[in-house]
C-alpha cells in the first residue's frame, strides 16, 4: 500500500475516530499504527510491517488470526444466514454452541444466555442474581461483594462491580455501591508477606465482610485466580477456593466472571477447574469465538433459571435482551473453537508454552532493577515495574513507563499494550515457543531502552 494512502487513512483517523481509554490528545500527536491484515499470530500494518500481536488482540484471540477452520465456519455460516433473532425464535448455530458449552462449563451449569460484550455478561449475572433473590423469597438480598480493584466491564452495572477511582470518578455519582474486599495480592505486595499469609489476610478480611454482610449479598463475584485488568493480580486457586466457601455458607450466589480467564487462557479451560469451584453463574467473552466476532454469554445453574419460571401474568420472566444476541454468525465461529480446543487437545498442548513463558520473563526481568513482581496464570502474565523496587515506590504516572516501552517495542516487531507500568504478556495460545522468546524479548529490549538496564 502507498504511503499516500496510509497518509489518508491516519488523517482520516485523527480527524473522526474516537478511541476507548485513549487520551486523544495524545494519540493526535503520534501517527498511528493501522492494522490491515492478519496472519497466524502476526498483525500486518497499512505499510507492511508485521508484529506479533503480543496481548492477543486484547486479549481475545486464542488460535491465531484467519484460521483456516474458523474462516470456513464463519463462510459456511454466512450461506446459510447471517443474522435473526433470539426473541421469540431460536437459530441452528446458538442452540448447538449453549449445548458444546455446556459440556464443558464447570458442574451444575445448565442454561446459556447470550450477549454481545463481556461487560454485557457481567451485567446479565447481575440482573439474574438481583432478580432471582427478589423471585426466590429473599429480596433483602441486593448487595454485590467484589475484589478490590476488580475489573468486569464498562457498563454502569459493570463498572459498579469494579470501581476504578481513575476511570470512573466521572461517573461515580451514577454507580451503585459494591461491597469490597482485599484481594490476597494487596497484602503480599505492599507488605512483603509470604503467599500462605497473604491468603490468610485476605480471608479474615473477607470473614469479617461477609459476616457483617453476608445476608444481604446477592453474589460474590470474583476473576477466578488472576485479576487481569487491575494489572494481572494472580491469588491461588487455595484462596478462590477459601473465599467462594465463605460466600456459600453466607447464602450468597458465586458469578465467576472469566471473560478473560476463559478457554484456556490459565493453562485449564476454565480457571474455575483449577479450584474445583462450580459457580452458580458463569461470564464468557474475550476468547469465547477464538477472537473472531463480539459475543458473550452467561452460564447459569438449573435451580436459578427455574425460579423464573411461571406464568405470563405472574412477570418472573427475565426481561432483558439486544438485538444481536446470539447471533448466528458468532455462534457458528464459537462451535468451531471449541472444535479446535477438542480435537487438537488444546488444553495439553499448551502446557510446555506455559513453563517456556515463565522461563522467558524469569531470565530477563528477575534481574532486573525495576521489575517489581512477575505474575504468571497460564499464557497471562504481568511484570510490574517499579521506579523503586525496595521503597515500593512506582514511576511517575506523567512519566507514561510502561505506554512508552509499549512503543519502543514495536520497532522490534511486537505490539503489547500495558496496564499503566505492568508490562502484560497475553498472545494467543497458538504462539509458538520461539516467538514467546520473541516477545518476551523484545519487551526487555524495549524496556532496558526506556529505563535503563
Ligand atoms: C475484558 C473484561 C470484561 C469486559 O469485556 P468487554 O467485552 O470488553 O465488555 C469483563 N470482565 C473481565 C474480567 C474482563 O477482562
Amino acid at each position: 500500500m502507498s504511503e499516500e494512502r496510509y497518509r489518508r487513512l491516519a488523517a482520516a483517523d485523527h480527524r473522526h475516530v474516537w478511541h476507548p481509554f485513549t487520551q486523544m490528545q495524545l494519540w493526535m500527536a503520534e501517527e498511528p499504527l493501522i492494522i490491515e491484515r492478519g496472519e497466524g499470530n502476526y498483525l500486518i500494518d497499512a505499510r507492511g510491517r508485521r508484529y506479533l500481536d503480543g496481548v492477543a488482540s486484547l486479549w481475545c484471540n486464542v488460535h491465531g488470526h484467519r484460521h483456516p477452520r474458523l474462516d470456513r465456519a464463519l463462510r459456511d455460516q454466512i450461506d446459510r444466514i447471517a443474522h435473526s433473532t433470539m426473541l421469540g425464535l431460536s437459530n441452528t448455530p446458538a442452540i448447538e454452541l449453549a449445548q458444546a458449552l455446556i459440556e464443558i462449563a464447570p458442574g451444575g451449569l445448565s442454561r446459556v444466555f447470550y450477549s454481545d460484550s463481556g461487560a454485557e455478561a457481567v451485567e446479565v449475572a447481575l440482573r439474574i442474581a438481583a432478580q432471582y433473590w427478589q423471585l426466590a423469597g429473599q429480596p433483602e438480598r441486593t448487595v454485590f461483594i467484589t475484589l478490590n480493584e476488580a475489573y468486569h466491564g464498562d457498563t454502569i452495572g459493570s463498572a459498579s462491580l469494579g470501581y476504578s477511582e481513575p476511570f470512573h470518578r466521572h461517573i461515580r455519582a451514577l454507580l451503585f455501591p459494591a461491597v469490597k474486599i482485599p484481594p490476597p495480592h494487596v497484602f503480599r505486595f505492599h507488605q512483603r508477606m509470604a503467599p500462605d499469609a497473604a491468603d490468610a489476610a485476605a480471608l479474615e478480611a473477607a470473614a469479617g465482610v461477609f459476616t457483617r454482610d453476608g445476608k444481604k449479598a446477592a453474589a460474590l463475584v470474583i476473576e477466578p485466580l488472576m485479576q487481569g485488568a487491575a494489572g494481572m493480580w494472580a491469588h491461588s486457586a487455595a484462596y478462590l477456593q477459601s473465599v467462594t466457601q465463605m460466600a456459600r455458607a453466607a447464602g450468597a450466589l458465586i458469578i465467576a466472571d472469566e471473560v478473560a480467564t476463559g478457554f484456556g487462557r490459565t493453562g485449564a479451560l476454565f480457571a474455575c477447574h483449577h479450584a474445583g469451584v462450580n459457580p452458580d453463574l458463569m461470564c464468557l467473552g474475550k476468547g469465547i469465538t477464538g477472537g473472531y466476532l463480539p459475543l458473550a454469554a452467561t452460564l447459569t445453574a438449573e435451580r436459578i433459571f427455574e425460579a423464573f419460571l411461571g406464568s405470563p401474568q405472574e412477570f418472573r420472566a427475565f426481561y432483558y435482551g439486544h438485538t444481536y444476541t446470539g447471533n448466528p454468525l458468532a455462534a457458528a465461529v464459537a462451535s468451531a473453537n471449541l472444535a479446535i480446543f477438542r480435537e487438537e487437545h488444546l488444553i495439553e498442548a499448551i502446557q510446555p508454552k506455559i513453563a517456556i513463558l515463565r522461563r522467558a520473563l524469569e531470565s530477563r526481568f528477575a534481574a532486573h532493577r525495576n521489575a517489581a513482581d512477575i505474575r504468571q496464570w497460564g499464557l497471562m502474565a504481568g511484570v510490574e515495574l517499579m521506579e523503586s523496587v525496595r521503597e515500593r515506590r512506582p514511576f511517575a504516572y506523567a512519566a507514561q513507563t510502561g505506554a512508552r516501552i509499549a512503543s519502543a517495542a514495536r520497532k522490534f516487531g511486537v505490539v503489547v499494550r500495558p496496564l499503566g507500568d505492568t508490562l502484560i504478556f497475553m498472545p494467543p495460545l497458538s504462539i509458538t515457543s520461539d516467538e514467546i522468546e520473541m516477545l518476551t524479548d523484545a519487551v526487555f529490549r524495549a524496556t532496558c531502552e526506556i529505563v535503563g538496564t
